[in-house]
């Protein structure tokens, strides 16, 4: 599904657009001037499904994705890191070193998978397939994707090694993951590396670059003046209270 020039949703599950597996995030991908990169892959059990997407956005189709990029470790997230790895032997795989790490050991632990399952955020009888290929990626380093620029920014707070891409040049848009959603709500877990302080500062300091495309992990996107969504939250926390959490 084509969103700007540059950027098409890929994958989406029932907490957005159903167009590949219910449990799947949304998955976006850039294209530029015959290069591509992916964010966030779904829970993996639809990855034919989007790289069917990616073959019918970008001519060249899967050889042009130079990039798979990780925002954070949740299985909805990273759960198709291994197999798009597989398919897609010319792309790099990143995330932060932190969540690099537990995507290669498929640590569930610290992915808090059981508290998802529980939580029926993944089904009962999932398991999370390492993906050997990650490298990591450091807060404010920069990709360039055609004429669209990437950079990296650490937005600990729901999870921890939680990653934004700001992409600026052709495009102007933040993939802001599970950081904040439509409205300037959050997502607050109880999970071990969900902080409210680091919340807090991910998304001020988030709240200080400008972008017009907001492109969240789930639920819906906004294609103009997006940051308004990441100033709503950032206003709730200036004035005390914490933004509301989605579900
Ligand atoms: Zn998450």
């Amino acid at each position: 599904m084509r969103l700007t020039r540059e950027i098409h949703l890929v994958a989406s599950g029932s907490g957005g657009f159903d167009l590949t597996d219910p449990y799947d995030c949304n998955a976006y991908l850039v294209a530029s001037a015959g290069e591509a990169a992916i964010v966030d892959t779904g829970i993996g059990s639809a990855v034919d499904a989007l790289l069917s997407n990616v073959a019918a956005a970008v001519p060249g189709g899967e050889d042009a994705v130079g990039y798979v990029l990780l925002t954070h470790a949740h299985p909805d997230h990273a759960g198709g890191a291994a197999e798009l790895a597989e398919r897609l032997p010319a792309a790099r795989v990143l995330a932060s070193p932190e969540v690099a790490r537990w995507v290669a050991a498929g640590d569930e632990r610290a992915m808090s998978l059981e508290r998802g399952q529980s939580a029926e955020f993944y089904p009962r009888r999932y398991r999370f397939r390492p993906c050997r290929r990650m490298e990591p990626l450091s807060d404010g380093e920069r990709l360039r994707v055609g004429e669209v620029e990437l950079e990296a920014i650490a937005t600990p707070g729901h999870a921890a090694g939680h990653l934004a891409f700001l992409a600026s040049g052709a495009a102007s848009a933040c993939f802001v993951g599970d950081l904040v959603f439509h409205g300037g709500q959050i997502s607050l877990e109880s999970n071990w590396d969900c902080s409210l302080q680091d919340y807090e500062r991910s998304v001020r300091r988030l709240a200080e670059r400008p972008f017009e495309a907001f492109l969240p992990g789930h639920h819906a996107f906004s294609l103009r003046g997006g940051d308004r969504h990441v100033r709503a939250a950032a206003q709730r926390f200036n004035h005390g209270f914490v933004p509301r959490s989605v579900v």
